[in-house]
């Protein structure tokens, strides 16, 4: 085994300090004590002044996306620039890239998700056919190129190919949509099936499945894919996004989003709903009490004028929430992880979203990211466990800031003023994907 010292090493509701873990061949976790091993010299054990959190999950990425970050913020006076001008933006960026490019793009964005310390992410995967709308050869084509992204990269992938189906409520799809098209419950299933196979040859790779959103799938066949499908994968969609959506939704469903949601799927621990910006008091009690997790994306939420969620109501009724960076527009877990508590005081004129520090936004936000990717197989889990992969973002306990800080603040110093720069590391399976000054 590979062992090393650490300063510190989080675990669920406190620090270990010192940490001794020892990481065996296959980058699972073989030792982890406050002392160190007796077999062995100390000069075997190599010592990281840094501090040790479970590397962070990005629940929701559009890999494609991230090639137009910041050229969609000119906006014309007097015109009308909001989500959906922006989604023309975006329309136009996904009718480009050819896959060779989509994977190029993944590649580096992966790269960057790994220097901010994310160590897994959940590709939400709507690009499928070519750049005329014609299916390739291969028709998870586009899914294969991300996992060799993510596969270079050395990051984990949950692959999610969700069922894209339409332009609107009830509405025939848009021709500049023609990339993301299944037309039936049974095309997309085959499709899923190939996404399947797509994810085999990396070991790193898992497989989710869901639908684009509530706009973008007849609601029957909603219903059906969620009946029919995998039950033992998570299922990821949008909804509640925008109050254009909503207003549609209400005309067209007689439900707001996830009102409909309530009523009409089997939501629990499986389920992952990106975005809910917009929900009632009753929805947002209903949906934590239904088990469902919500993605928060505030970065691109802020960017594109989405919503704030509320948070505090929905933590109040146990509500579990995960984050991801959608469109990329901000890729550093940290400023999102405070940019959901920030809103929340923005609004409450209070300081205290929750009494803890970081501890519950830390938590929640792992254990539903870790349920998000499909890797967890009990309720509640150790942040570091014997026989698990040894997957950490390591933060440098040289940095002036964080070596003043005491180990009772340390997580709430590195969360709310913390950036990239703190980072010295990103581990993955044992091995060190990013260094600080070595790459
Ligand atoms: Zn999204």
């Amino acid at each position: 085994m590979n062992y090393y010292k650490f300063t510190a090493i989080r675990l669920a509701d406190s620090w270990l300090s010192p940490a001794y873990v020892g990481i065996t061949a296959d980058g699972t976790i073989g030792y982890l004590s406050g002392t160190g091993p007796t077999d062995i010299e100390a000069t075997q054990v190599t010592t990281v002044n840094g501090a040790v959190v479970p590397g962070f999950q990005n629940a929701h990425s559009h890999a494609f996306q991230y090639g137009m970050v910041g050229a969609a913020e000119q906006h014309q006076h007097g015109a009308t620039d909001d989500f959906w001008s922006w989604r023309e933006a975006m329309y136009q960026c996904a009718l480009r890239f050819n896959p060779q490019q989509v994977q190029d793009v993944a590649t580096a964005l992966y790269r960057e998700m790994l220097r901010n310390g994310y160590t897994h992410v959940a590709e939400f995967h709507y690009l499928h056919h070519d750049e005329q709308g014609k299916p390739y050869d291969n028709p998870a084509e586009i899914g294969e190129r991300l996992i060799h992204a993510a596969a270079t990269a050395g990051i984990k992938i949950t692959l999610v190919p969700v069922f894209y189906q339409k332009g609107n409520f009830g509405q025939a799809p848009q021709e500049r949509q023609r990339r993301f098209i299944s037309k039936t419950t049974d095309d997309y299933f085959r499709l899923l099936e190939n996404s399947k196979q797509a994810t085999s040859w990396y070991k790193d790779a898992r497989l989710g499945y869901g639908v684009h959103s509530l706009r973008a799938v007849d609601g029957r066949d909603i219903i059906e894919t969620v009946a029919q499908g995998p039950q033992d994968l998570p299922f990821h969609l949008h909804a509640a996004e925008q109050l254009k959506e909503i207003g549609d939704s209400q005309s067209y469903l007689g439900k707001r989003p996830v009102e409909w949601l309530l009523d009409n799927l089997p939501l629990d621990r499986r389920f992952h709903v990106v975005h809910c910006t917009h929900m009632t008091e009753e929805e947002t009690r209903l949906l934590a009490q239904s088990g469902a997790n919500v993605v928060l994306c505030p970065g691109t939420e802020g960017n594109l004028g989405d919503g704030i969620f509320n948070l505090s109501s929905y933590a109040n009724h146990g509500g579990s929430w995960s984050i991801g960076t959608d469109s990329h527009i901000s890729l550093n877990p940290l400023e999102d992880l405070r940019w959901l508590d920030y809103a929340q005081r923005l609004i409450s004129h209070k300081r205290n979203t929750f009494a803890d520090g970081a501890v519950t936004l830390m938590d929640t936000t792992l254990q539903a990211g870790r349920r998000a990717m499909g890797t967890v197989e009990k309720e509640d889990f150790p942040y570091f466990e014997i026989g698990k992969p040894f997957d950490a973002a390591v933060y440098d306990l040289e940095h002036p800031m964080l070596s003043q800080a005491p180990l009772r603040h340390l997580l709430s110093t590195i969360v709310y003023a913390g950036g990239t720069s703190l980072l010295m590391g990103t581990i993955v399976n044992g091995q060190w994907t990013y260094q600080k000054n070595r790459f």
